[in-house]
């Protein structure tokens, strides 16, 4: 839990570094409990919602200012977020809100979000989702301009390395990745 709060915070760092690591190789099956939050992996689509309840056409971005984030599940459930949940910045890309795609998150006991990875879905894989400086090798969750050089970040979809969280491989991420 540190740890992804961690790289969430901060932004920078490479998408691998935030999956779950160290420890986790007996737990990573689907569904893990931290105190009253429980891990779920749900397929969908994001969407933003302005203050009146209408539905941000999936054509255009939207402000993270003026609407909140909703994520509506391929069976038929309609989820929100935590409200200080960064992760969610991604979300105001229209690219990101056009494709189908597999939320992990933590649901809390209200069953708000806390989104742990997005990534999308295409032809039935995985690809990590993220936004990349070529010039300072900078890799962020939110699109918007390269803290460092100001160049607006590149969105990127990369097959995503590691085992589909679905698929329980009896715990052996860790050997996996070494
Ligand atoms: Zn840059």
């Amino acid at each position: 839990m540190k740890r992804w709060i961690k790289c969430v915070v901060l932004g920078l760092v490479l998408p691998v570094t935030c999956l779950p690591a160290a420890g986790t190789s007996a737990s990573f099956l689907g569904i893990r409990q931290a105190g009253n939050a429980k891990q779920v992996i749900i397929t969908g689509r994001a969407m933003c919602l302005e203050p009146s309840g209408r539905q941000v056409p999936d054509e255009v971005d939207c402000s993270i200012e003026s609407v909140k984030f909703s994520f509506h599940s391929n069976d038929g459930h309609n989820y929100s977020f935590v409200p200080d949940d960064a992760l969610t910045a991604m979300f105001t890309d229209h690219r990101v809100r056009q494709r189908e795609l597999q939320v992990t998150a933590w649901q809390h006991q209200n069953g708000q979000l806390e989104l742990v990875a997005v990534r999308s879905i295409k032809g039935g894989k995985l690809y990590d989702i993220y936004y990349y400086c070529d010039i300072c090798n900078i890799t962020a969750y939110a699109p918007g301009p390269c803290p460092c050089c100001r160049r607006e970040l590149e969105f990127k979809e990369a097959p995503a390395q590691e085992f589909r969280a679905d698929e329980s491989n009896g715990g052996r991420l860790d050997e996996r990745r070494r």
